[in-house]
């Protein structure tokens, strides 16, 4: 059976590349991605799948779908994000947004496109599946403060539902391969946001101001030393300082205030937990050395991704059978975060990416990148495994 859905997954390849020049052309943001869910479910409608539910969070975006198997059985979801990003595309194609400042530059119009396509193949080999294919089509996994897959689970997509899998197309691995990791993945995404009260005053005087900037400048200093002398070397974890704003008027004076945001990037909740608790300290403790009064928020935007081993696994063994050892490699930590993580707060799950860049056809950008483009020859890779992972997992479960 694998051999014949890579078959299928090669000659959709054209349909999938049109789907996602669609999806590409038409970007829309997070919790705005309405024409994009029509399109997705008019395609849906078309491979005689059954909608179960449209519009998701009080909007129209998103959509859920199903697709009963000859044989009864348990059910896989696959999942796919929609969205686009607050970007102006800078890559002359024929295929270029239509949409001035907004951009696929995640590469989640190929996400739309590849399960989709996989959609295509499980249609096909519908008779022969033992259980049932969900198919999640998730707005907003950009939006930070509101993540899609969150929502999602809230409104319980995932009843009924006994594994999940996804995938992400990856600029820095080589188009088509596939890179998987078993437990932890993907970072927890943290971010804290500081305002240091001092007592502003002329530049020539400190003494009778309270000077904000010297517990910003001990908070930066002493927030790395926490970090190298707190989290054991054995663990995975950064701090950074994305923002700081003191002053902007005058070179003599001192400000009233410094304000700082950065994010927290960890795999357990141990040392995510550890590192809140030493923030604050290293923040109380400067604060008061400085005379300075503070204000402090973390938050706790989304969990780690881990993978479960099992499902991992199976997932792996699938892409080796698809498209040999060779074409399949064990991916490093990554710091960065994806709200897949919610799905499998809930039930096991497998995300994984798929290489998607090639230098020689200028596919060499960063994801978020307004020149980010991705080699669509990695498609029918995607849309292979997502298929072959439903159709061998039903199998090795029925
Ligand atoms: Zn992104
Ligand atoms: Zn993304």
């Amino acid at each position: 059976m694998l051999e014949r859905i890579k078959k299928l997954a090669a000659s959709y390849r054209e349909e999938t590349v049109t789907l996602r020049r669609h999806f590409h052309a038409h970007p829309e943001l997070s919790w705005e991605e309405t024409a994009t869910t029509e399109k997705i479910v008019e395609t849906l409608k078309g491979l005689g799948y059954h909608i179960v539910k449209v519009g998701f969070g009080g909007t129209k975006s998103g959509v859920v779908a199903e697709l009963k198997g000859g044989h009864g059985g348990k059910c896989v979801a696959l999942r796919a994000d929609i969205d686009a990003l607050p970007l102006q595309e800078e890559n002359d194609v024929p295929y270029k947004s239509k949409a001035g400042g907004v951009m696929h530059a995640c590469g989640h119009d190929s996400h739309a496109a590849m399960l989709l396509g996989a959609a295509k193949i499980l249609a096909e080999i519908k008779d022969e599946l033992h259980g049932t294919i969900r198919l999640i089509f998730q707005p907003a996994e950009e939006s930070g403060l509101r993540p899609g897959a969150k929502i999602m689970v809230e409104e319980g997509v995932l009843e009924g539902v006994d594994v999940i899998s996804g995938l992400h197309i990856w600029a820095p691995e080589p188009a088509g391969k596939i890179v998987y990791r078993s437990g932890p993945f993907m970072a927890a995404a943290d971010g804290w946001y500081l305002t240091i009260q001092g007592k502003g005053g002329h530049g020539s005087a400190p003494e009778i101001s309270v000077d904000p900037t010297i517990a910003a400048a001990n908070i930066v200093l002493n927030l790395q030393a926490m970090m190298a002398r707190e989290v054991s070397a054995r663990e995975t974890a950064v701090l950074s300082v994305g923002v700081i704003k003191a002053g902007d008027t005058a070179f003599n004076i001192i400000p009233d205030t410094v304000k700082m945001n950065g994010t927290v990037r960890t795999f357990r909740p141990e040392i995510q937990d550890h590192v809140e608790e030493a923030l604050r300290r290293t923040v109380e403790g400067a604060c008061a050395m400085g005379r300075c009064t503070f204000n402090l928020e973390y938050k706790r935007f989304l969990p780690a991704t881990i993978n479960d081993h099992d499902t991992t696994m199976l997932l792996k063994a699938t892409c080796e059978e698809l498209f040999g050892a060779e074409n399949v490699e064990e991916s490093p930590l990554i710091m960065g975060s994806e709200d897949f993580s919610y799905f499998q707060r809930e039930i096991p799950g497998a995300f994984f990416f798929v290489g998607g860049g090639n230098p020689e056809k200028g596919c060499n950008s960063p994801h978020h990148h307004p020149k980010f483009s991705v080699d669509e020859d990695a498609f029918p890779v995607g849309v292979a495994a997502l298929a072959g992972f439903a159709w061998t997992w039903l199998e090795k479960n029925k």
